[in-house]
């Protein structure tokens, strides 16, 4: 419960129909896309209601909802599109989660100098199709476009399909602006390289809200591409696959789109896309098939490749339709049966030695993969496992241990337990033993910007 003299303080900032109390809607907001199942032992923290919502519209109505926060040492939620599935949004410790979708500007689109300046709020979606009418787009596409906000996909430092050619989020952010927890507002240089560091954007940048809340982010966007080739490579097997990845990408080809997959039964199939000036996409594709026949491919044409790339934001789609602004119980319904989706990153050297211990570590769980891929470049590996049978609630345990045993050796092994989703409460019992003395300078720095511990508290440090 929060004080009253809190709750009427927002009431004047905001008006009443921007701060909700009421039980449906402190549910809605009590949680992103994580379902308690793929917590594990861990799921009770999702129980937690936030005790207020509130929806600013610009920075000046962000700075003062934080000072209150700050004054009355309750925590505050960030919160874009509620799409994460790490649960890095849910208000594990109450408060007052912060909608920022009623940040939804879009401030200035710069063709020459290739810059997009919106707010925080702006669903990728939306910002997608005002670049398109400049000829331009944007390098970060996640199944997630129709839902996930820009600052939503900073926060995670997500990945996309073109990550391969664009980098994650982070990589396209130039300058940001932010509340900080004190309440004041940092506005970063936005200049496209600057040497005096630390690089402040670097701060908000796969933080998960825990130094602030981001308000209006200046992004690096690009000319629509002039050509764009598909292709399709089947494999006989994922290691003859992985090879040929990995020499493209030792030779300096980069496809924009880069998925390595083999589905239970249904073989391994490389789907490539290269985008760009014409002469240039020509010259990568012949030479990218060439390298891959070399590793056993068979060239089975583009259709599978464009059926992918047309239906590539299904998941997001749905997820719109039936599943956001949903009460919980709704969400949390939704997978049928218990499955985990796993995405590490390792040195290239390393990714087919994880993925046989991998087969060893789920045998010896009750688990089995049925998807493993390599998307954008060849150290990012996934897998998709599920429980042989299905295992009542109790065995979910045995399952998180399983998962993290699998985690544990991705770090182990050089690696990180998670290239694109976050950590969120899913991961944060690994993220010490990740970060060793980083964890503790990390610590530190949230320490000195957030004293009372107020700004997303149970998230990362
Ligand atoms: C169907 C589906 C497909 C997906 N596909 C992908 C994919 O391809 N690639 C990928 O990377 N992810 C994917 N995701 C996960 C998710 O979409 C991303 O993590 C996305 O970046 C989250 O954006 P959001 O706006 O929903 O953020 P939220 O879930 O609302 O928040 C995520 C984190 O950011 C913080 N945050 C939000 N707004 C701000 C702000 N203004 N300032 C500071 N912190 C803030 C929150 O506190 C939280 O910690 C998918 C999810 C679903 C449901």
């Amino acid at each position: 419960m929060l004080p009253s003299d809190l709750i009427r303080s927002l009431v004047r900032l905001l008006g009443p129909a921007s701060v909700l109390t009421d039980p449906p809607d402190l549910d809605r907001y009590s949680a992103d896309a994580l379902s308690p199942a793929r917590v594990f032992s861990g799921a009770a923290v999702l129980e937690r209601m936030a005790d207020a919502v509130v929806v600013p519209r610009s920075v000046d109505q962000v700075a003062p909802v934080v000072k209150l926060a700050s004054q009355h040492r309750v925590p505050i939620v960030p919160y874009g599109g509620g799409t994460g599935v790490m649960g890095a949004a849910a208000p594990i410790k109450g408060g007052i989660v912060v909608d920022m979708k009623g940040l939804d500007r879009i401030v200035d689109i710069n063709p020459t100098d290739l810059t997009a300046t919106v707010e925080a709020g702006v669903v990728l979606e939306d910002l997608a199709r005002a670049l398109k009418d400049h000829g331009l787009m944007l390098g970060h596409d996640p199944w997630s476009v129709p839902i996930a906000t820009v600052a939503g996909a900073i926060s995670t430092n997500g990945v996309g399909y073109l990550g391969a050619s664009h980098g994650p989020m982070g990589d396209q952010v130039l300058g940001l602006e932010a509340v900080l927890p004190s309440g004041e507002t940092l506005a970063t240089r936005t200049v496209p390289k600057y040497s005096a560091g630390p690089n402040l954007n670097h701060l908000f940048i796969g933080s998960e809200g825990v130094f602030g809340i981001i308000t209006r982010a200046t992004l690096r966007v690009w000319r629509e591409p002039e050509k764009r080739a598909f292709a399709t490579m089947a494999f006989a097997d994922f290691d003859r696959g992985f090879e040929a990845v990995a020499e493209l990408f030792a030779l300096g080809l980069k496809p924009s789109l880069v998925d390595l997959s083999e589905e239970d039964g249904s073989g391994v199939r490389l789907f490539m896309m290269y985008e760009g000036y014409s002469e240039g996409v020509n010259a990568a594709e012949a030479r990218s098939l060439g390298v891959c026949r070399a590793f056993g491919g068979k060239d089975i044409g583009p259709s599978e490749t464009v059926a992918y790339w047309r239906t590539r934001h299904r998941a997001g789609e749905s997820y719109k339709r039936d599943m956001l602004g949903q009460p919980r119980r709704v969400r949390w319904g939704r997978h049928g049966r218990s499955f985990d989706y796993l995405h590490v990153a390792l040195p290239t050297s390393k990714v087919l030695p994880f993925r046989h211990e991998c087969d060893g570590i789920l045998a010896a769980g009750g688990a089995r993969a049925v998807e493993y891929a390599i998307w954008t470049r060849p150290e990012l590996f996934s897998l998709l496992l599920v429980p042989d049978g299905d295992p009542p609630e109790a065995d979910l345990r045995a399952l998180g241990e399983t998962v993290d045993r699998i985690l544990v050796l991705a770090q182990d092994m050089g690696g990180a337990m998670e290239y694109c989703h976050g950590v969120g409460i899913k991961l944060a019992h690994l993220l010490s033993r990740e970060m060793g003395q980083g964890f503790d300078v990390a610590r530190a720095i949230k320490a000195a910007l957030d004293p009372y511990n107020i700004m997303n508290p149970g998230k990362l440090y």
